[in-house]
């Protein structure tokens, strides 16, 4: 049976790890050419390896999001191998968490901004040319929970995701406008148990540093499956968007959280 996403050429930004690693994973398993960029000049190479040898077809570049000069290489370089460019994945992304937002640096405030938010800008604005070559595809930006609500502690990372979401509706307004048959969506997860918890740096000044968040935990408390979510099952809600099988939905916010955002927690 052919994969969801056969023949299809997908490059997933930040997919050396957690989220991105998983989707990585499922494109190649579901028949895509994965093109994974990332800062990580240890992990990446590693899983393109790995799944190389499992038989999928997968490729890393060194990527820092945040570099317009890099952007312009990397898709001069895809477009040198494929020719095309069917899914663009734009989820890297990092949390700069200080318990109030006096805490905050201007510096910590724009590199927060530069990852979450220009390298998301950088990516559709460099990737849109390719993709409309050859017809059209699919765009998901990954924004988070904190893209629809508010995260205390998380205010510098919750004003760039709940950018990246409308950025989306923007972006897809403008494709169907131009008729190039790209569709374009932002993916909301709630809290996913990724490596993201354990390097969430504190404001520069170190001021107060919060306790390290464990997300299990925190899951637990306030979420009303009583969990954490786990990367895959953000990856098949991202595949089903990249795929044909979402080819009327644009323009959507697709929240995979444990049903955190519909409401309290149940009483246990
Ligand atoms: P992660 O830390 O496991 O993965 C993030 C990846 O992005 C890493 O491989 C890292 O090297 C890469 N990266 C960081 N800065 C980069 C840069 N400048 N250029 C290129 N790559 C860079 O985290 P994750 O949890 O998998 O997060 C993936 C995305 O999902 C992020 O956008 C994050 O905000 C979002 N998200 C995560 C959660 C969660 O609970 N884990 C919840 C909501 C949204």
């Amino acid at each position: 049976m052919a994969g969801q996403v056969e023949g299809k050429v997908a490059l997933v930004t930040g997919g050396a790890s957690g989220i991105g690693e998983a989707i990585v994973e499922l494109f190649a398993r579901e028949g895509a050419t994965v093109v994974i960029t990332d800062i990580d000049e240890l992990r990446g190479p590693e899983l393109a390896t790995r799944i190389t040898k499992a038989g999928g077809k997968a490729i890393f570049l060194e990527q820092d999001v945040t570099s317009e000069e890099r952007w312009i290489e990397i898709v001069a370089e895809v477009g040198k191998r494929y020719g095309r460019l069917d899914v663009l994945v734009s989820n890297a992304g990092i949390g700069i968490s200080v318990p109030s937002i006096v805490d905050m640096t201007l510096a910590d405030w724009r590199k927060q901004n530069a990852i979450n938010l220009d390298g998301v800008f950088l990516s559709v604005k460099h990737c849109l040319p390719l993709m409309r070559k050859t017809g059209g595809g699919s765009i998901v930006m990954m924004s988070s929970l904190a893209g629809l609500r508010g995260a205390p502690g998380l205010s510098a990372y919750s004003a760039t995701k709940g950018g990246v979401r409308l950025f989306a509706k923007s972006i897809a307004m403008e494709c169907a406008a131009a008729g190039d048959g790209i569709r374009v969506n932002s993916v909301h997860p709630g809290i996913i148990d990724t490596p993201i918890w354990g390097k969430m740096p504190t404001g520069a000044t170190g001021a107060g540093q919060n306790a390290p968040i464990d997300p299990e935990e925190r899951a637990r408390l306030v979420t009303p499956l009583g969990r954490a979510g786990q990367a895959t099952e953000i990856a098949s809600g991202v595949l089903y968007l990249a795929s044909d099988a979402s080819r009327y939905v644009t323009g959507s916010e697709l929240v995979i959280d444990g049903g955190m955002n519909a409401g309290g927690v149940p009483r246990r």
